[in-house]
Order: structure tokens, then sequence, then C-alpha cells
């Protein structure tokens, strides 16, 4: 299997969730948001394409990463690579978020034909949801670009049936980060 990505992994990401990342730059995107920070990454066509085990390699090979983060581009359009490399990375401890335009409620309406995208739910951490919004944009919001954009707790919202926000406090964050530390000291 196949994924084209915008560029190689990128480590040690902290602006992209919780901890430290390593990014999954995917290529393709026909969400078209006004103002869009990454267009080199809509074209289907551009970036390099990637075999998926060798992407397995080098996520095994990370070190003191946190989990990863899909972004882009949308990863949503490739659901088949994400939902292999999500469940691997979750098989060897990684926690992921995933970056999409979709809302939380497409995902779910595409996976009545394709259930590669509800499947890739059960994989993930957190999910930022929604097109980037200029009107809406914040630079205060933490790991995303405009108000509208939603950081949804995954799995609790799969258990609810009903969409649970990450809680966007400093003890959380600071609690979060310190129970890390004493893992990488
Ligand atoms: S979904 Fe993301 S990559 Fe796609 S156009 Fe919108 S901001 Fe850009």
């Amino acid at each position: 299997m196949k994924i084209r990505l915008a560029a190689p992994l990128q480590s040690d990401s902290v602006v992209d969730g919780f901890g430290i990342r390593t990014v999954i730059w995917t290529q393709g995107c026909s969400h078209n948001c006004p103002f869009c920070q990454n267009p080199q990454t809509h074209d289907f066509n551009g970036g390099c394409e990637y075999d998926v085990l060798e992407i397995k390699k080098e996520i095994k090979n990370l070190k003191n990463q946190d989990g990863i983060t899909f972004s882009g581009g949308d990863p949503l359009f490739q659901v088949d690579a994400t939902l292999e490399l999500a469940k691997y990375a979750k098989s060897i401890g990684l926690n992921v978020w995933c970056y999409t335009g979709f809302l939380f409620e497409d995902i779910i309406k595409m996976g009545k034909n394709n259930s590669n995208y509800t499947e890739l739910l059960n994989y993930i951490d957190v999910l930022v949801d929604g097109k980037f919004i200029n009107e809406l944009k914040d630079l205060n919001l933490l790991f995303r670009g405009s108000s509208n954009q939603r950081l949804i707790d995954v799995p609790e919202t799969l258990k609810k049936n009903k969409i649970v926000l990450i809680p966007e406090n400093d003890n959380i964050i600071n609690n979060f980060l310190s129970s890390k530390a004493e893992v990488y000291i």
C-alpha cells in the first residue's frame, strides 16, 4: 500500500497536539479553505509517494515521541493508508491525533459507504475537525487555526455517542506535560 506525503515525517513537533509528536504531512486536499496555510499540499498528484511499510519502519524507530499527528493536506483522502498507520502507531503505544477539513459527523456518514472511515476513528485519540475559516482565525486557540475547529476526544465521543471536546485548561495541559516529563528526565 502507498501513501502520498507532502514532506518526510517531521519529529519533535510541540505544536501539533499534546506532547512531543511526529507529524505525517499527507498530500492532497480539495476543501479549498480560503487562506489555507498549506496550499502546496492540495494537489493530489503532488508530493511523493511512499510505501506504507517504510513509513511504519520509520514510526517504529522514533525516539522520545508521545504520538503521531496526521496533518496535510487532508489525511481522510487517503483513508486506507491512514488507517493502516494509525493502527500501527497505536499498536506500539503511540497516541494518534488527526487533522481534517471534514466534520466528525461527515466521517460517520462517509463510513456508511466505506467502513474504513469509521474504523479509523477507533484508532484516533484526538480529531481536530472542520475547515479553516479565516474570519474565525484566532492565534490564541490551542492546536488549531479557527474557532469553528474542534479538538474532539474521539474515544469518549464514541463511548457517549455525542461530541466530547478535550477540555482546554492549564491544569490538563500542565498535568499532561509534567507526566511526560517524568518519562524523559
Ligand atoms: S482542510 Fe486544511 S489543507 Fe485543506 S484547504 Fe482546508 S486548511 Fe488547507
